[in-house]
């Protein structure tokens, strides 16, 4: 059993961790308290990401997202570790980005240079008003006429929405009532958002998002790009999807396996947040002095630090389980990413409430960045699968067949 990063993980860690330092660490605390992003800022971030090698043209997102998916946990913990708002705006991009090589010539040809220039900001919006964890419930319709869907429907909660240029909906073919996905690109097919403002991850956008009449190229639908890719193996080379993941799409369904990877990342982001925490607590036990010694002498603040540190090892652990067993298409994923999501989400909870317990009245100051990281932590337990349902589908997969606890 290995436990080390390779030699070219090692060094993307470093070279990343080096970067965030830079351009984030001293900004983080002020720059997070005045509100979500705007549409400069974060296309300013994308380009100073781009120089680290994440970036949303499909060479970029094949070397994070297929030659070594581990590089995509890499960058979640990294990101937390600094500044966790940071996290969607490349992770949520990927997915429309990621569809762009397999749609119309036309949005292609808008949208690949901005790819290339990392100018592109998307969002993936499937959660809904009255479907949250329950997106079988998606009310979002595509009518086809002619050679265009007409969309219409809310969408609630989305990362990046209210700056997004494409999004990648959800939405149930008023034919077949199956839910399909789109591309739908803000500037040919409008679509209005609302910001909605949130405890944690202050700096990240997220919207309500209104789609009325909106009109979007068949070729923009998912199966039909699927079909394209399908039929052409180069056009199939383009996909940021490892050979783990191909092998997943034989065990699972494409959603249920693309999945496994953003949970796993989750957690690992919430790990980050808690090493920062954690080290904070280090550093100021060991230099805090009450009763004439260093406050890390007592024993009630060492067991803090010890259920800290177990955590956090923990979860590492599992996070990098998940992603170890995506990328070698492992049947173990989908278990460990929901578990890892869990874990890793609940544990960041725990570990920043007990950094600042160790801070006293300090770690109250919204001076320090002991609030951010608690907010921040709050915030895991809930997007991208909640602690819930990630425990239901961890007991299916426990279970078997016949063992759904929500169908
Ligand atoms: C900051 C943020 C960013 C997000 N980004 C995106 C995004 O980019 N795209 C997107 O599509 N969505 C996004 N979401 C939405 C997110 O995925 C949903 O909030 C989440 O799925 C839960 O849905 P809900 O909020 O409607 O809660 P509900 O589904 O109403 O759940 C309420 C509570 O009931 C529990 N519950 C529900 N069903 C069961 C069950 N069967 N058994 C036990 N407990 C159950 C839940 O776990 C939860 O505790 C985001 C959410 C947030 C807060």
């Amino acid at each position: 059993m290995d436990f080390e990063f390779t030699q070219e993980e090692k060094m993307f860690r470093d070279s990343l961790r080096e970067f965030l330092q830079k351009e984030f660490a001293s900004i983080a605390d002020e720059r997070d308290k005045k509100g979500p992003f705007s549409k400069e800022e974060a296309i300013d971030i994308m380009k100073k990401f781009k120089k680290v090698g994440i970036g949303l043209d499909p060479e970029s997102l094949k070397m994070v997202f297929a030659e070594d998916p581990m590089l995509f946990g890499i960058f979640a913990e990294e990101v937390g570790r600094v500044w966790v708002s940071l996290l969607p705006l490349f992770g949520m991009s990927s997915i429309p980005a990621m569809f762009v090589p397999l749609a119309s010539e036309e949005t292609q040809s808008r949208l690949m240079p901005k790819l290339e220039r990392s100018e592109f900001i998307g969002c993936f919006a499937e959660t809904e008003p009255e479907a949250g964890c329950d997106t079988s419930n998606i009310k979002a319709t595509a009518r086809l006429e002619g050679d265009y869907y007409i969309i219409n429907g809310t969408k609630t909660w989305i990362s990046n929405g209210s700056i997004a240029d494409v999004a990648f909906v959800g939405a149930k073919d008023s034919v077949t009532n199956m839910e399909t996905f789109f591309l739908v690109e803000r500037e040919v097919s409008p679509f209005e958002t609302n910001e909605l403002h949130k405890i944690g991850w202050k700096a990240a956008p997220t919207a309500e998002m209104f789609f009325v009449d909106c009109k979007v190229s068949k070729e923009n639908e998912l199966n039909t790009m699927m079909a394209k890719a399908w039929s052409d193996p180069k056009l199939m080379e383009t996909l940021p999807i490892s050979e783990g993941m191909m092998a997943l799409f034989s065990q699972m369904a494409p959603f249920t396996a693309l999945m496994t990877l953003p949970r796993a990342a989750m957690g690992l982001a919430a790990i980050g947040i808690a090493e920062a925490a954690f080290e904070a607590s280090v550093k100021y036990a060991k230099e805090r002095v009450q009763f004439g010694k260093p406050i890390g002498k007592f024993q009630l603040i060492q067991e803090m630090l010890y259920n800290m540190n177990v955590q956090i090892e923990t979860g590492r652990l599992l996070g990098y389980k998940a992603i170890y067993a995506i990328s070698k298409g492992s049947p173990e994923a989908r278990r460990l990413s929901s578990m890892a999501k869990v874990y890793c989400g609940e544990a960041a909870v725990k570990v920043t409430y007990d950094a600042i317990q160790i801070h006293g009245g300090l770690g109250l100051s919204d001076e320090m960045p002991l609030e951010r990281y608690y907010r921040d932590a709050r915030m895991m337990t809930i997007p991208d699968g909640t602690s819930e349902i990630m425990k239901l589908i961890t007991g299916y997969t426990i279970l078997g067949k016949g063992f759904a606890a929500y169908t």
